[in-house]
């Protein structure tokens, strides 16, 4: 499965809990002022990459405990990002997803609801700079929720 990235980053202990292999998404229509990564928006920028190849390579540092998918917008290329977390799922590893989609707009999409079944923890929300608050554990602004869909795999199945 093709997907467009903005970059990996090995190993990261601010984008969820633990040491985790970080996943930037390229394309994101969000426009949110004040985002922390706007070379991510141009969904034509970036690289192209081959999913089955990206996770034996990130899962195979002993040290990284999961994938965080991350952006830009993970849900713009939705099968990719199923293919990420389900074959991190199958591997025994934790998957977040930071989206600027809220999950109510996410549960309309088919083919982004069938991504949530293997999502640890969604990050939902786009960045309001109004709301920014430095203090606020693994997000940026007040409006975003840190929701924990594994415990809400029997109501999204
Ligand atoms: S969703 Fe994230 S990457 Fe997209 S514009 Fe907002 S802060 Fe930037």
């Amino acid at each position: 499965m093709q997907v467009r990235l903005a970059g990996i980053k090995p190993e990261s202990v601010t984008d969820g809990v633990g040491v985790r292999a970080v996943i930037y998404f390229q394309g994101c229509p969000h426009d949110c002022l004040g985002c922390h990564n706007p070379e991510s928006h141009d969904p034509s920028a970036g690289y192209a990459a081959d999913t089955a190849e990206i996770l034996p390579v990130v899962l195979g540092n002993p040290l990284v405990e999961g994938i965080t998918l991350s952006g830009g917008e993970p849900f713009e290329q939705p099968l990719a990002a199923l293919a990420l977390a389900r074959g991190a799922k199958e591997r025994g590893k934790s998957v977040w997803v930071y989206t600027g989609y809220r999950l109510e707009e996410i549960l309309q999409r088919p083919a982004c609801r069938r991504v949530l079944r293997y999502i640890d923890v969604l990050v939902d929300g786009p960045f309001v700079l109004a709301e920014r608050d430095l203090a606020l554990p693994y997000r940026g602004s007040r409006n975003q929720r840190l929701l924990a869909l594994a415990d809400w795999q029997d109501w999204l199945n």
